[in-house]
């Protein structure tokens, strides 16, 4: 198996320094920039795996390299790097597509379960592949949602996987709680939950797809306890479960 690669983008030398050191101590491969131009072109080379992006930086910054970054590659995990108390560059991140991020200082445990758990979530297959949503097919294994025509859209890691979540457990409500418990594999608390519905936001806006397409709902809120798969977002059985009983 190939190593995992990562690049860390941060300007300050000793928590650059720090963060390189644990990844590399754990096994990873780890490229480091400590800018944001070099930090986007090490971020877009082929192989990379995860990306560990600072808010604030010279040359270009974290958000401008996140929006670019997504234009090219719409679902490498990508984590941020924040500083205590700025809510609105979390918020901002989250809306920008960023998987999870970090708030500094961290500590070194913090990091890496943040980083695991979001490797681990790449790495599991999806229990439902494929999703039908009025006339748009959902690719959840490729992350890709396709209304015909040639019209296409991405989905990230993220937001595939909480799709994919929704769909097993279709039947019921599920909490903003049990969403990060399964999909960021992290303990929930308060401020966390945020998360949750800054991603759902965006999944939503991607879901109802180019203008003039008529998409029905996929995600319904459930008052005082969560979201739900609609009742129009419809999975479908899944290649592995074609070959076993084939
Ligand atoms: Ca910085």
């Amino acid at each position: 198996m190939p190593q995992t690669r990562l690049v860390v983008v941060e300007d300050e030398q000793a928590i650059r320094r720090g963060v390189v050191d644990i990844l590399r101590a754990t096994g990873y491969e780890v490229t480091e920039a400590a800018d944001g131009v070099r930090g986007y072109e090490e971020a877009i080379k082929t192989g990379v795996d995860l990306v560990l992006l600072d808010l604030l930086l010279p040359r270009r910054d974290g958000f401008e390299v996140l929006l670019e970054l997504r234009k090219i590659r719409p679902t490498l995990p990508v984590i941020i790097l924040t500083a205590r108390g700025s809510e609105d560059d979390r918020v901002r991140g989250l809306k920008m597509g960023a998987d999870d991020y970090v708030v500094k200082p961290f500590s070194g445990r913090e990091l890496l379960a943040r980083v695991e758990a979001l490797l681990r979530r790449v790495a599991r297959p999806q229990e439902v592949e494929r999703a039908r949503l009025g006339p748009a097919f959902i690719d959840l294994a490729r992350r890709e949602i396709s209304w015909g025509k040639g019209i296409r859209g991405d989905l990230s890691e993220t937001e595939s996987a909480i799709l994919g979540y929704l769909l097993c457990h279709r039947q019921r409500a599920v909490s903003r709680e049990e969403l990060l418990t399964h999909v960021w594999g992290i303990e929930p608390s308060g401020l966390e939950t945020r998360t949750v519905d800054m991603h759902i936001a965006r999944l939503r806006t991607k879901l109802r797809g180019p203008a003039g397409c008529a998409m029905p709902e996929a995600i319904l809120t459930v008052r005082a306890h969560g979201y739900m798969a609609a009742p129009d977002l419809l999975p479908l059985e899944s290649k592995k479960t074609r070959e076993v009983s084939a």
